[in-house]
């Protein structure tokens, strides 16, 4: 029974992100725009390329620099994203990251019940609707008084709402400080270097997905310069999927995933 009514809460949750997410509209893509593809399709890959990559660039800080993390590592790497997402990009550009990375949870959430999958309640991450509306409060919490329209088309419910701007305060004060360490002050060699397989798997958005990541580790080594080096590796793995390899001080950005994110 009890099974039966978290199934029916987790369905009545993922209907109301989805009729949410409908009444956002897909922005224009900001790293990388080629002229022969969809803008809209293209703008939510490389939404989700690069907040797969902070997540994991998140990883790599928290064992590279040995910062102290006080809950679990994989909300922390979530909160990142929302963090240097608004340091990186415009309030427009962020909102429709923000949402387009949220998004895809929701998606994420949807299809898993369609299987009839149970809910991985004892994953090292949270749910999958429990990452959506962390994305979307943290976000909100940044600017409470502009954002509120964000929160409200997203879903985002009353009670949750009533709490971001002290948990984005509480993000801006762990994370933000970190950034603020690690800002670059001078020139020297780069932290973060590139190893990119030639392969796309025949798809164009892959493709444009390689060129979002390649400019992005560009302006991470621009910005900052922590005491490390994170080698970022664009490879075919068989598996939709992203990984830190901490022994290696690897991040694996899948071109099936970037294949993932493409929705017409
Ligand atoms: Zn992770």
């Amino acid at each position: 029974m009890q099974k039966f009514i978290t199934l029916l809460l987790v369905g009545l949750i993922a209907s109301t992100a989805a009729e949410a997410k409908k009444q956002t509209k897909g922005g224009d893509p900001i790293v990388v725009s080629p002229e022969d593809l969809d803008s809209s399709v293209m703008s939510y890959v490389e939404a989700n390329v690069l907040a797969t990559m902070y997540h994991e660039l998140a990883h790599a800080l928290i064992e590279g620099l040995s910062l102290p993390v006080f809950s679990r590592e994989e909300d922390a790497a979530d909160t990142f994203v929302v963090v240097i997402t608004d340091q990186f990009f415009n309030a427009k550009e962020a909102e429709q990251l923000t949402w387009a990375s949220a998004d895809q949870y929701a998606r994420d959430a949807e299809e898993a019940e369609k299987k009839g999958l149970e809910p991985a309640v004892w994953d090292t991450h949270s749910l999958d609707l429990q990452r959506y509306y962390n994305l979307i409060c943290l976000y909100y919490g940044g600017d409470v008084d502009t954002r509120d329209d964000f929160a409200e088309e997203n879903g985002l419910p009353h009670d949750r709402a009533e709490t971001c701007k002290e948990e984005r305060e509480l993000a801006e004060r762990s994370w933000g400080a970190v950034l603020d360490d690690i800002k670059r002050t001078q020139a020297g060699p780069d932290w973060i270097t590139l190893d990119e397989d030639v392969d796309t798997l025949g798809n164009s958005y892959v493709l444009a997905a390689q060129g979002v990541i390649r400019k992005e580790v560009a302006r991470l080594n621009e910005r900052f310069a922590p005491d490390l080096e994170v080698k970022v590796v664009i490879e075919n793995c068989n598996q939709e999927n992203a990984f830190y390899s901490p022994s290696e001080g690897k991040i694996t950005m899948c071109n099936e995933l970037s294949r993932s994110y493409v929705h017409d």
